[in-house]
C-alpha cells in the first residue's frame, strides 16, 4: 500500500472526530481526475490510488470528503468549504502523525 497508510486508523479517525462512520477503500478504478469520491448511499470514501501518491495526499483527499459529510450545505471550491477541509486536514493529520510516533 502507498507509504504503508493506516486506512483502518484514518477510519478511526474521522469516527472518533466526527462521528463518521465510513470504509475508506483505496481504488485505482477512479477516473483520473477525481482525488477520491463519496459513496453517498453506502457513505463509502473512495481514494484514488492513481492520483495520490503519498499519506498527507491520501489525508487530504479524505478530508475533502469528510468536509462534504460535515457540512453537507458547503459548495466545493467556496472559501468556507475550503477552510473547512484545510482544518480537518490539519486535524486528522496531526493525530495521525502522533499515533504514528507512539508505535
Ligand atoms: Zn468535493
Amino acid at each position: 500500500m502507498i507509504d504503508g497508510i493506516k486506512l483502518l486508523r484514518l477510519k478511526e479517525i474521522i469516527q472518533s472526530e466526527y462521528g463518521i462512520d465510513s470504509n475508506i477503500n483505496l481504488t485505482t478504478m477512479l477516473l483520473d481526475e477525481d482525488r477520491a469520491l463519496l459513496n453517498t448511499i453506502t457513505d463509502e470514501i473512495l481514494v484514488n490510488g492513481n492520483q495520490c501518491k503519498g499519506t498527507d495526499d491520501i489525508i487530504e483527499a479524505v478530508a475533502h470528503e469528510v468536509a462534504h459529510l460535515v457540512k453537507p450545505s458547503l459548495k466545493d471550491g467556496s472559501e468556507k468549504f475550503n477552510r473547512l477541509w484545510t482544518e480537518i486536514f490539519k486535524n486528522m493529520g496531526s493525530i495521525y502523525y502522533a499515533r504514528e510516533r507512539r508505535k
